[in-house]
């Protein structure tokens, strides 16, 4: 279907309340840098009103939920902290799912975000600290997760490399090796992945976009059926092709970084120029 027209007639997916989830990306969707992107806080009401829940669904590890919902409402959207689902959330659930034991020791590497969805699905999370890879928690560690971190050391890494060695595995919040600045790149945390994937032989576990277990867990976080909820994003690498992967329909904006899609592409169900044109009556 790309290619369609930039009309999204809100008849045709509402008809008969088919979607009751919308999973929207954060930068380049709903805002850009620092700008809201016009009409964005709008289309958020717009999605309320049609009883489609939002759902604010981000790669960013490092940002606590309440901190998304902060920066969101600066600029003007509402929001509430269980609208937020984070790949540091996956990340969390990933651990759960692997370590069932209350309490156990996770290490890691990433920001606030991650340390404390790691804390409430009830670890006892433990940055990972190269200070001293002989503190004795470092070899009682039952699983190692891994987030953006611009202040990671040789040494930290070292610590998640020999845990995620021991238990053959660790969590990667977010695969992008990539981060876009104005001038060229900074290396993301698929970089940092990298890094200790290559030295510890683990499988990686990656829990954002585009795999779709990030899909999964808000699905079945917000208890919604693949077909009735869809995911917005402007990036086809990710958000379109982690709806695609798991069969949820994706909408494209060029609000962001990508440009049209071409042969070979994640192609997205629709497009538009941006979510301002979503959901209206008369666009
Ligand atoms: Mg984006």
């Amino acid at each position: 279907m790309a290619g369609q027209p930039l009309q999204f007639d809100m008849s045709t997916l509402c008809k008969g309340g088919s979607f009751e989830l919308a999973l929207l990306d954060l930068d380049g969707t709903l805002w850009r840098g620092s700008d809201v992107i016009e009409g964005a806080p709008e289309f958020v009401e717009r999605l309320r009103h049609s009883g489609i829940r939002p759902v604010f669904f981000t790669n960013n590890s490092s940002r606590t939920p309440e901190a998304v919902v902060a920066a969101l409402q600066r600029m003007g959207f509402t929001a509430s902290v269980d609208e937020v689902c984070t790949s540091a959330q996956a990340a969390a659930d990933a651990v759960s799912q692997r370590v069932p034991q209350s309490g156990a020791i996770v290490a890691y590497v990433g920001g606030e975000g991650l340390r404390e969805a790691l804390r409430k699905a009830g670890f006892d999370a433990r940055r990972a600290d190269g200070k001293d890879i002989r503190e004795p928690w470092v070899k009682l560690a039952q699983a190692a997760a891994v987030g953006l971190d611009p202040s990671v050391t040789y040494g930290d890494l070292a610590v998640v490399s020999r845990i995620a060695y021991r238990v053959g595995w660790f969590a990667l919040t977010n695969p992008d090796v990539r981060l876009p600045v104005e001038d060229g790149f900074m290396p993301g945390n698929g970089a940092i992945g990298a890094f200790v994937a290559a030295a510890s032989s683990a499988e990686v576990v990656v829990t954002g976009k585009p795999d779709p277990s990030f899909v999964r867990y808000a699905l079945s976080r917000y208890g919604v059926p693949v077909d009735r909820a869809f995911i917005v994003g402007d990036n086809l690498h990710t958000d379109i092709l982690a709806g695609n992967q798991i069969g949820v329909y994706s909408v494209f904006v060029r609000s962001g970084i990508s440009g049209e899609p071409k042969d070979g592409d994640p192609q997205p169900d629709l497009i538009v120029d941006s979510v301002a044109n979503l959901f209206r009556q008369n666009a």
